[in-house]
């Protein structure tokens, strides 16, 4: 299991039941995005209308889920949860949409997973609250129209890029939410340490969102691991020097990067002198998918610089050499 990945894990699950937040205003960061949202939904309320489609994009564990729950609460309608995969046949969708209540947040995880014949069916139940639903097949097929209650649909998925030109243009609303900054971690952190009942330095506190990937996922999950270390010493407050060594034993390093990270990185500055490498290389190289590396492992990579997309392929940047201690694309490892 990888410790800094803002995908869910297993031991994620049970925890971050307790850790969201339930209204907009205890929702930390994503500044833009809340203030868009909190217009929108004041907006809507006043019309006494459903609030129009919105489409969540942005990397995984950065709160999408949190978001879709709070726009429910904030509308104070009932919440519903899907995702793309686990809708196989249009008969699903059907069900789904025709047990929805007036006004109800339907929410659909890795909406770009959705088949096309599912989603075909959505476009209509998007614009005008209806299902066109063909019953039987050959010559006695039949098209049946059924009316839904008016709802809106809450979309997520990590790569905005990989949803038909048709979907994405239903959505009234698009949102993209960024990676956090230390400082909004810090707080991230410090709420979930009240939750677990216990306290943290602010340089602590620090220490951890510094290493998080702006991602509050992965801040409170090395959280919960830091506070175990932090009781077994009996500490009262969980102190910087615990969460130094903490996260020495869990292989992070001081940008949050793991031997994956550094498995990738090394492999393009060992095999290819830092690039231009194209994507299908690396990925043959390390023994990864082409895909995972594009939306799991790169997007924080490029975020802090220590990759570049080139039309040629990738590179790494002089400031990850600085960051292993390389002198430059020349040098061997030290
Ligand atoms: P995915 O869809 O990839 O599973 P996600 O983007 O939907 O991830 P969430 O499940 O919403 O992410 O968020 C992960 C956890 O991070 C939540 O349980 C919540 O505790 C915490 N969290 C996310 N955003 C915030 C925030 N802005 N303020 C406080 N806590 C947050």
């Amino acid at each position: 299991d990888r410790m800094v990945t803002g995908e869910l894990q297993e031991e994620d699950a049970t925890v971050e039941l307790s850790l969201r937040p339930t209204m907009l205003s205890q929702y930390i960061g994503q500044h833009k995005v809340k203030e868009n949202l909190r217009i929108f939904i004041q907006a809507a309320k006043m019309r006494e209308e459903p609030l129009d489609h919105v489409l969540l994009y942005g990397p995984p564990g950065l709160g999408k889920t949190t978001l879709a729950a709070i726009i429910a609460n904030e509308m104070g309608v009932q919440f519903r949860s899907t995702s793309g995969p686990a809708i196989e046949r249009a008969g699903d969708l059907a069900a789904i949409l025709s047990s929805l209540e007036a006004g109800d947040v339907l929410f659909i995880d890795e909406i770009h997973r959705l088949p096309r014949t599912v989603e075909e069916v959505l476009y209509p139940a998007m614009e005008d609250f209806f299902l066109d639903i063909v019953i039987g097949s050959g010559p006695s097929a039949r098209s049946v129209r059924i009316d839904l209650p008016p709802f809106t649909l809450v979309g997520a998925t990590t790569r905005a890029g990989l949803l038909s030109a048709p979907l994405r243009d239903r959505f009234g609303v698009l949102s993209r939410l960024d990676f956090y900054d230390p400082k909004d971690l810090c707080m991230i952190i410090e709420r979930t340490a009240d939750i677990f009942n216990t306290s943290i330095t602010k340089e602590a506190a620090l220490e951890v969102a510094e290493r998080s990937r702006g991602t509050p996922r992965i801040a409170n999950r090395l959280l919960k691991r830091i506070r175990d270390i932090s009781q077994v010493k009996g500490e009262q407050k969980i102190s910087l020097s615990t969460t130094g060594q903490a996260l020495e034993m869990l292989q992070v390093d001081k940008h949050g990067l793991d031997h994956i990270d550094h498995k990738l990185l090394k492999g393009m500055m060992n095999h290819f002198q830092g690039g231009p490498v194209g994507l299908d290389t690396i990925a043959a190289t390390i023994g990864e998918e082409p895909q995972t590396i594009e939306d799991v492992y790169e997007p924080f990579l490029l975020q802090i610089g220590f990759i570049q997309r080139t039309p040629r392929g990738r590179i790494v940047t002089p400031v990850a050499y600085e960051h292993f201690g390389w002198k430059g694309r020349a040098d061997n490892e030290p």
